[in-house]
């Protein structure tokens, strides 16, 4: 059985604005196309603090995902949580994005306040 990759495609990068190829193979892979050039997706995994919901997280198994703004489930392991003791799903997080060899993982991950405790106030 052959495997027929679709063309590659060339995209703009939203952050630095260079054209990069999302090769045929990538998009197999991915499910939707990628908004920034690799360097940059390294840089902004770097540096910049995503916002999520959790989606679910088993205390016993010490793992669970996370739904990123953008709509990927990000990998959470019980060690990115610091002092917290575990998440429950729905909780708000901040956290940040490293690329692990299986894919993206949370790390720095805390509790943000929802907006309905907000409201009470
Ligand atoms: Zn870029």
């Amino acid at each position: 059985m052959s495997l027929v990759l679709p063309p590659d495609r060339f995209l703009t990068c939203r952050h630095c604005g260079i054209t990069f190829v999302w090769t045929g193979w990538e998009q197999t892979q991915d499910a939707q196309a990628p908004a920034h050039c690799p360097g940059s997706r390294h840089v902004l995994a770097l540096t910049r603090r995503q916002r999520g919901t959790v989606k679910w997280f088993d205390p016993r198994k010490g793992f669970g995902f996370i739904t990123a703004a953008d709509g990927s489930e990000i990998y959470v392991n019980r060690r990115a949580l610091g002092r917290l003791k575990r998440l429950r799903r729905g909780d708000v997080v901040a956290f940040r994005i490293e690329q692990g060899r299986l894919g993206p993982f949370a790390v720095e991950v805390e509790r943000l306040p929802r907006e309905e405790d907000d409201r009470t106030i």
